[in-house]
């Protein structure tokens, strides 16, 4: 037996996929066996433990993937792991294949899940953010996030040359679903005329405002960005009431969809994800468990994971006022 009675650690991918779990993947293969231990990847999640999906990782196992999006592992979501009966069958397949420790990179879901299995089972338990959505307390950025940011961008100044070649009015629905990361941080970075999160309990009318400051300034074409938990409606009921409003605008309306999860992780992902990997391997095998390795300021930090489910990121208001200062 290695330290802490770690010998064998298994990893999984969990829930939603992000860019950049591969690398993060790579980085738990490659220090388990660099701290001399063995690694098991776990397929398709907790559905994956619970059919005994598992096989060894080696170095070479892990090859060319630190540049690929998705998860090679892939990914599930298992009603059955909720169940009591689910979780004491993975919990069989994990002593049948000698797992000492469990890596689940995943969302605030999969984390609750693992912290069940925990309390349940003799497992240590470590987790390790990976959701687009940025939606994670303990760590300032989630992996797949930066990639996601990139991706709406790189799709909103498309949508741009549109809208400013037909004076037109879009609405752009980002991913996030209760969080408005992705949709502050891409509109401030596509120059948006107004950006609505569930964060700020926006209203329609201060919408219609900052519209008509902008055309009073001879503002033709305007891109409203709203993140998909927003609470006004949607982008298809804004549009509407929009429309209403102001008959003679042009008005469409652009949902970006899964488009936002997929690609190649952007450098700040790989760096993040391999970071995070390395550190979920050390934190074990200090004894941690039950926690999550997340950045704050740059440095690696651990927390219970039941903060990590509870509590929430605050949208950082200058971000806010950054937003509002540059819309006219
Ligand atoms: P994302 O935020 O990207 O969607 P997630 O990890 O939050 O990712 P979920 O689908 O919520 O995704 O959770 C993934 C899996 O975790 C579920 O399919 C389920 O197997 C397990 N899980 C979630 N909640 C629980 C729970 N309360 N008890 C046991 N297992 C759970």
């Amino acid at each position: 037996m290695g330290k802490q009675n770690i010998n064998t650690i298994g990893v999984m991918t969990s829930g939603g996929d992000a860019p950049g779990m591969n690398a993060a993947l790579r980085a738990v293969v490659r220090a388990s066996i660099y701290n001399g231990l063995n690694c098991k990847g776990i397929r398709l999640g907790y559905q994956g433990l619970i059919e005994d999906n598992i096989f060894s990782m080696g170095p070479r196992s892990v090859s060319n993937i630190i540049n690929r999006g998705g998860t090679i592992l892939k990914t599930a979501r298992s009603k059955e792991f909720t169940t009591k009966e689910g979780r004491k069958k993975a919990y069989e397949n994990l002593k049948k294949n000698g797992i000492d420790a469990l890596v689940v990179i995943g969302g605030d879901g999969s984390f609750t899940g693992a912290k069940i299995f925990s309390e349940e089972h003799d497992v240590k338990v470590i987790g390790i953010p990976g959701t687009i959505d940025n939606d994670i307390f303990g760590t300032d950025f989630t992996i797949g996030y930066d990639t996601a940011l990139n991706t709406v961008i790189n799709a909103i100044d498309k949508i741009r040359d549109t809208a400013q070649s037909h004076n037109r009015v879009f609405f752009v629905e980002v991913m996030g679903r209760d969080a408005g990361f992705i949709a502050l941080n891409s509109g401030i970075a596509c120059g948006a005329q107004d950006i609505l999160i569930p964060e700020r309990k926006d209203k329609i009318e201060e919408m219609f405002d900052s519209m008509e400051r902008g055309r009073k300034t001879g503002k033709l074409s305007s891109i409203i960005v709203v993140a998909e938990g927003e609470e006004l409606g949607g982008v298809y009921d804004l549009a509407k009431f929009t429309k209403i409003k102001y008959p003679d605008y042009d008005i469409r309306v652009t949902v970006l969809g899964h488009i936002q999860r997929g690609g190649d992780p952007s450098c700040a992902d790989r760096v993040l994800a391999s970071r995070l990997g390395i550190a979920a391997v050390e934190g074990l095998l200090q004894g941690k468990t039950r926690v999550m390795a997340g950045v704050r300021s740059n440095k690696i930090v651990f927390t219970p994971i039941e903060e990590a489910i509870q509590k929430h990121n605050e949208i950082d208001q200058e971000l806010i006022k950054v937003s509002d200062i540059l819309a006219r």
